[in-house]
């Protein structure tokens, strides 16, 4: 499986770093983020390193679909209907950490547009 040395969330996939894990599968893990901003707040890593969404989605797209409808399960599981999933790409919209993640946010009224 491809990792990427100094990479957070490839280190929470080995378990080398902790994390508070909700749900896994072959391809994708499922943990809440350190810094909820939101009831629900979870993470949804490819386990393979992929540095972006669209990176993720050339690259395996099977894993993309996972990844996905993990998002939807996690949402099911925490109890919420209505969520948001967001896929920051790129430092100027927001993405801090360069392994592809997708948010599960949801949990409370959510405010459009994003800031
Ligand atoms: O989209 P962005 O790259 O900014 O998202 C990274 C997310 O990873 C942040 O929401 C941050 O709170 C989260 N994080 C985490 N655990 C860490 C470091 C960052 O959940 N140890």
């Amino acid at each position: 499986m491809s990792s990427q040395v100094d990479c957070l969330f490839c280190k929470i996939v080995a378990g080398e770093v902790p994390a508070s894990v909700v749900r896994e599968s072959e391809r994708t893990l499922a943990f809440r983020d350190v810094s909820p901003q939101a009831p629900t707040h979870v993470l949804v890593v490819p386990k393979e390193h992929y540095q972006d969404a669209p990176a993720l989605a050339a690259g395996d797209p099977l894993a993309m679909a996972e990844v996905i409808s993990a998002g939807a399960a996690v949402a099911e599981q925490d109890g919420i209907e209505a969520f948001r999933l967001v896929f920051n790409t790129g430092a100027e919209a927001g993405q801090s950490v360069f392994h592809a993640h997708l948010h599960v946010l949801g949990g409370r009224a959510l405010s459009w547009p994003p800031g």
